[in-house]
């Protein structure tokens, strides 16, 4: 990698820096080159789609409404995952399942519907894909870097009073133990909150699985200070590697669904 580019300008994000840990080569591909996508991964398309059905839902229950049209949340659904479909770049499903589109969309909606009846949809939604952008500190003098950390936040609630930052996953399975506790993006989200000066905020997961029969896993997430000195020491060594051009591939289940891999199997041999 020549580019020693930064990504975004002067904004670093916590779904830029998934990418990173994830494999640097696509994050090179995707932030550095800005390579076109060889397709959309049809799980892409689809969390997107469920993301956006349950963000008509808590829009609308944040805009006062007590009785929300689930109909109208699930058509959301399908016009988003529809719209992927007719978009520019072709859907793909990479997954061993063999899941249609049809069939996928059907199972969206049964998750939709699933989803939305849960308790969490009660609480008072004080806002709904809320963008974030704050200082990134260096773990160890306190300084403020040149670079700013940008985020989506899915979901705001409170509850008596105690505000609580949600994440919507859409998942093959619930999560474990592991996935809940080593994700960063929970952690990005507390260091987020203390910087935004919201005070002791909950962070809860809301993962609805993909299996025949939708279930609903709402967790509560804990993350202290050892967790967000983490985060930082993370994404600032992600940023300094950046900087100096470190790009490399992850060989791994990663590859399978990866919207560079047939550049990236051709670049293989000459890397
Ligand atoms: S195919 Fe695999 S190694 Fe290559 S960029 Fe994609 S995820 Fe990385």
């Amino acid at each position: 990698m020549t580019a020693h580019v930064r990504p975004e300008g002067l904004h670093f994000s916590v779904s830029q820096l998934k990418t990173w840990l994830r494999c640097p080569r696509a994050f090179e591909y995707r932030y550095i080159r800005g390579a076109e996508p060889e397709f959309v991964p049809m799980p892409l398309a689809f969390g997107s789609a469920f993301h956006e059905a349950l963000a008509h839902h808590y829009g609308w229950l944040k805009a006062g409404e007590t009785s929300p049209a689930l109909e109208a949340s699930k058509q959301r659904f399908v016009d988003s995952f529809t719209a992927a479909r007719n978009g520019p770049v072709p859907l793909q499903n990479d997954d061993d399942d063999g899941e249609t589109f049809d069939l996928l969309q059907a199972k969206g909606l049964g998750m939709v519907q699933v989803a939305l009846a849960h308790p969490l949809a009660a609480s008072k939604v004080l806002a709904v894909e809320h963008t974030f952008t704050v200082d990134l500190r260096h773990p160890d003098t306190g300084e403020v870097l040149d670079i700013k950390l940008l985020g989506v936040v899915d979901l705001v609630i409170e509850d008596d009073g105690h505000r609580t930052i949600v994440e919507h996953k859409t998942s093959a399975r619930k999560y474990t133990a592991d996935q809940l506790m080593f994700d960063v993006q929970p952690s990005a989200y507390a260091y987020a909150a203390t910087q935004l000066g919201w005070g002791d905020v909950g962070l809860k997961f809301n993962v609805v699985t993909k299996t025949k029969i939708p279930v609903v896993q709402v967790e509560d997430l804990r993350r202290d200070d050892n967790d967000i000195e983490d985060f930082l020491r993370t994404a600032v060594g992600v940023l300094t590697a950046v900087e100096a051009g470190v790009s490399f591939p992850v060989r791994g289940w990663a590859c399978k669904g990866c919207q560079y891999k047939a550049r990236c199997r051709a670049a293989g041999a000459s890397r």
